[in-house]
């Protein structure tokens, strides 16, 4: 059993404390959001994650799983301190490091002992460096010693406990092979594959395994809308490429971009990175001007299909940046919706979680409704932005006679384009054939 505090207890911090504790250490999970902690200790879980009601509050009943906004403390009581602080988007694009660096000032003036720094934070290149000089010149006794590792998370919320559970790969990075093999053996439990290097190299594999998969959702969406110019259909092209194991057929689905806490961020911080370090990552930045205008592919369809926008009842169905999350962050709803009321378009949405996030992040004059039957009843058009299972199943024969107009634009080519004429709706998605 290891004593293990995870400053941050957002959607990282959250989860891997849980997957931490369920395989037997002892956790700490603390952040600076009293309302947060307090809810967790009251045995409310403030973020919608499949499956982590039951395990965090079975571990906080067993006693490996604490919550406090006493951060100081759980760092002393602990021989691992995760970071696990959010680096949103600053305004100049790159990661704001305001909450690592604090969280790395709040270790120094709490080392009692020799500990493992680990962050798990998506940072640029050389913050484990600048967080070893903030510990140092924190540090309130001098004898104390610390390591600094880079241990970089990969879950994907909405399967976020079983991708820590289930673990695909752990990169471990520190200059000191002792404390590498310390947070390596922590791993063992998940069964997964680890892969040591240095400090720096752990900081890049993180942003450039995500602005890689980025490149290939902005990659596919271009040949989309491609394929819809010359006939071609994209679903077959990305299968057909998919084929080839050198590429694979993950990310291959076209849409309307990508969003969420991490890609958006993420790309616009390794550009940064990039300009900064001399080199003008023209490709990157093709791919987020590409992503920003695929968010406007359904805005199009859905104008010309209508004739204008102006006085129409649109329906929106899926307001989160994708199924099972509550997370609004970047989530082309934010784009798509302001556009729609922005053309006078009066918009009914439903989205089965997100949407209390959503209505604080939205402007108010949008109607949510409980289902999607509900939400697309009297409505001119429907769009889809998530492929929520609720959307998935909805009652199609229904939508189609209460609509005013059956016409679905598909931001998410959910349904088979046949099989939606054949039910007498107009149906339009993204880069595939026309049925006739
Ligand atoms: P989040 O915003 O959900 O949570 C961050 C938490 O840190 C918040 O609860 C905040 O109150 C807390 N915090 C901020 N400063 C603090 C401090 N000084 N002391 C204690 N707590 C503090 O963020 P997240 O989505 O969990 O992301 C965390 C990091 O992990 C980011 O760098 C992100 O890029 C990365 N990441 C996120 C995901 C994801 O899917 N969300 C996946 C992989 C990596």
């Amino acid at each position: 059993m290891r004593k293990i505090t995870v400053i941050g207890t957002g959607y990282v911090g959250l989860v891997s404390g849980t997957c931490f504790a369920e395989v037997g250490n002892r956790v700490i999970c603390c952040d600076v959001d009293q309302r947060k902690i307090d809810l967790l200790n009251d045995g409310i879980i403030p973020i919608y994650e499949p499956g982590l009601e039951e395990m965090a509050l079975r571990n906080k009943s067993e006693g490996r799983l604490l919550f406090t906004t006493e951060v100081g403390e759980a760092i002393e009581a602990s021989d691992i301190v995760y970071i696990a602080v959010g680096t949103p988007m600053s305004e100049t694009g790159e990661a704001d490091m305001r909450y690592v660096m604090s969280a790395a000032k709040k270790i120094g003036e709490h080392l009692n002992g020799h500990k493992i720094i680990v962050n798990k934070s998506t940072v640029p290149v050389g913050t484990g460096e600048l967080v070893r000089e903030v510990v140092q010149a924190n540090k309130k006794y001098p004898w104390t010693s610390f390591d600094v590792v880079s241990n970089p998370e990969f879950l994907r919320e909405g399967t976020a406990l079983s991708d820590c559970m289930n673990m695909d790969r752990a990169i471990v990075g520190s200059d000191n092979p002792e404390a590498a093999e310390q947070i390596a053996q922590l791993h063992a439990p998940f069964n997964t594959r680890i892969f040591k290097t240095d400090l720096e190299s752990a900081e890049m594999i993180k942003y450039a395994a995500n602005t890689f998969l980025a490149t290939k959702i902005s990659f596919i969406n271009a040949i989309a809308n491609i394929c819809e110019k010359v006939g071609a259909d994209v679903e077959d092209v990305a299968k057909g490429m998919g084929m080839d194991s050198r590429i694979g057929e993950k990310f291959l689905q076209a849409g309307i971009g990508y969003g969420g806490s991490c890609f958006p961020k993420d790309t616009y911080a390794l550009a940064h990175i990039a300009d900064k370090s001399g080199y003008d990552f023209e490709l990157l930045k093709s791919v987020i001007k590409t992503n920003q205008r695929q968010r406007f592919v359904v805005m199009d369809k859905l104008r010309e299909t209508l004739g204008g926008l102006a006085g129409k009842q649109i329906a929106v169905l899926g307001l989160a940046f994708k199924p099972n999350t509550d997370d609004m962050r970047e989530a082309p709803s934010l784009t798509i919706i302001p556009e729609l009321l922005k053309q006078g378009a009066l918009v009914r949405a439903f989205d089965p979680i997100a949407a209390e996030a959503a209505r604080r992040m939205l402007p108010a004059d949008i109607a949510y409704m409980d289902s999607a039957e509900l939400a697309t009843a009297g409505c001119d058009a429907c769009v889809i932005l998530t492929e929520w299972n609720e959307v998935l199943t909805m009652d199609l024969a229904k939508v189609r006679d209460r609509m005013k107009q059956p016409i679905i634009i598909d931001g998410r080519n959910s349904f088979d384009p046949k099989a939606m004429e054949e039910q007498g709706f107009v149906y339009h998605s993204v880069g595939r054939r026309p049925v006739n």
